[in-house]
């Protein structure tokens, strides 16, 4: 018996076999992921004429606005006590207007002290095809990147793994748009992951069966009493204080759920540890379900309709690049000179406990972000852009939502093709006219910025 079993010396390693790899593309912009931001890369460079291939791994665009779901989309409105003031537009307004011709919601939310806009995580699937085919984008889908090629330090292209094979693209510039930073973190850029700091994950999931009048008509405090009187019960829910949205009759999109282990959130970078909570998130739901039927007026003949097809990452590798955003340039409606895209969006912190931690901006201020943020340390050709471009974890709590990785998105995709077309590396292109093209193109950076 003992003689068939593996010893741990020989689980230890293998040594694979040399191997000759296809190059099936070779493009001037290549974009890896296609959630929020490489949506946005991808149309806006094609749109600059770019020759441009888009590559996810899913079988769908959005990303974690779909194959998580949101409940809406945040970052894109700044507010006062009288107004809801945009400031992200250019593509992000242009796939809303969109989703709203099919049927999705056009009107913005106030919550807590700020604003943000449903959405339907099925016509984001819908239009997003849409958007990369009219603009010209070659997409492959199915398709996960897992090596890079390098000329020094000089990415030159990515490797892929497909069915049908293991294939590379070569590519002039490439954006990493996978969230992860995974191209940035394979060809050598610095970043920083710390599993005992990160923000706790979240799985999504839709009720059905809810009175959605009574269940709108409570506040987030009233929700979260309702949710604190069931823990008192002898209830074990890690949260108590989230998020409720509808856009259909009797549904319910809920944000309530948080994964945590030994203390800390589970490192989304680990196999073994992201296989626990995407079971432990989906454990969950029989909790919460027993507590909104017992003790959320509205939900008393809920049934769980729906869950995110994975767990909700909220935070795993930020990249160190040429400029580090940080909390008081959120707090303190910071300006830079290659502002490229701007937010309002307070600093939300899924930690440990039970509540969530909100520190929200001055009513009707934005803060800018700098095109140096998606520009990696020490690696050439490359731009990253969205969830994983270079904030530290305070700033990262404001900047990741939607709306924002969709303009550093299209902000990227826009440097990206200049850059190709202009035979500069990303770090020596013009900013001016990036900036003229952004504003051109309908895109919001800040009220100095003038079309
Ligand atoms: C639980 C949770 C709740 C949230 N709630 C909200 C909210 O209500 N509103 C809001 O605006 N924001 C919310 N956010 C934040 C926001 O959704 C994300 O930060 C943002 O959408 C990230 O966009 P992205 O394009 O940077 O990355 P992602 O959306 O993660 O997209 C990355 C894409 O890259 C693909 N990919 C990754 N690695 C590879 C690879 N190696 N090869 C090929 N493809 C790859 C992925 O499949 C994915 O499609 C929430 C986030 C979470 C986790």
């Amino acid at each position: 018996m003992s003689a068939i079993l593996p010893t741990p010396a020989a689980l230890a390693s293998i040594t694979e076999k040399p191997r000759q790899t296809k190059v099936r593309h070779d493009v001037d912009v290549l974009v890896v992921g296609g959630g929020a931001a490489g949506m946005m890369a991808s149309v806006a460079a094609a749109r600059q004429g770019a020759r441009v291939l888009l590559v996810e791994r899913n079988g769908y665009l959005g990303g974690t606005l779909s194959m998580v779901t949101l409940g809406s989309i945040c970052g894109l409105y700044a507010v006062t006590e009288e107004e809801v003031i945009p400031v992200v537009k250019g593509l992000a307004a242009e796939l809303i207007e969109r989703m709203a011709a099919v049927g999705g919601p056009s009107v913005p939310m106030r919550w807590l002290e700020t604003a943000s806009m449903p959405y339907d995580p099925v016509a984001i699937k819908m239009v997003g095809d849409l958007m990369v085919l009219e603009a010209g984008v070659k997409v492959a889908f199915h398709s996960l990147a897992v090596d890079v090629i390098m000329e020094g330090q000089t990415l030159e292209g990515v490797i892929f793994e497909s069915r049908d094979g293991r294939w590379a693209c070569r590519a002039n510039v490439v954006v990493d748009c996978t969230g992860d930073g995974d191209i940035a973190a394979r060809a050598g850029v610095p970043f920083e992951h710390d599993p005992h700091g990160i923000q706790a994950p979240t799985t999504m999931f839709r009720f059905g069966g809810v009175d959605v009048e009574r269940a709108q008509q409570l506040s987030r405090d009233q929700l979260h009493g309702h949710l604190e009187r069931a823990v008192a019960s002898g209830l074990e829910l890690p949260r108590t204080a989230g998020g409720a949205f509808s856009i259909r009759p009797g549904s319910m999109h809920m944000n309530i759920t948080r994964i945590v282990r030994d203390g800390r959130a589970p490192d989304p970078l680990n196999t073994e540890e992201v296989t626990c909570a995407e079971q432990e998130g989906r454990r969950q739901l029989g909790d919460y379900l027993t507590a909104f039927r017992k003790f959320v007026p509205g939900y008393e003949n809920c049934f769980i309709e729906d869950i995110g097809a994975q767990i909700g990452v909220r935070e795993s590798r930020r990249i160190v690049g040429e400029y580090w955003l940080t909390l008081e340039d959120v707090v303190g409606e910071a300006r830079f000179k290659d502002a490229i895209a701007c937010s309002a969006w307070p600093v939300e912190e899924h930690a440990a406990g039970r509540a969530t931690r909100w520190r929200f901006l001055a009513p009707g201020t934005y803060y800018q972000l700098p095109y140096r943020m998606m520009l990696p340390r020490h690696v050439d050709g490359l731009l990253v852009a969205g969830r994983c471009s270079s904030a530290s974890h305070d700033a990262h709590a404001s900047m990741r939502v939607a709306a924002t990785c969709m303009a550093l998105g299209e902000a990227a995709g826009v440097a990206a093709a200049q850059a190709s077309a202009s035979r500069h590396q990303p770090r020596d292109i013009d900013i001016s006219k990036l900036t003229s093209q952004l504003l051109a193109q309908g895109a919001f950076l800040g009220a100095s910025f003038i079309a």
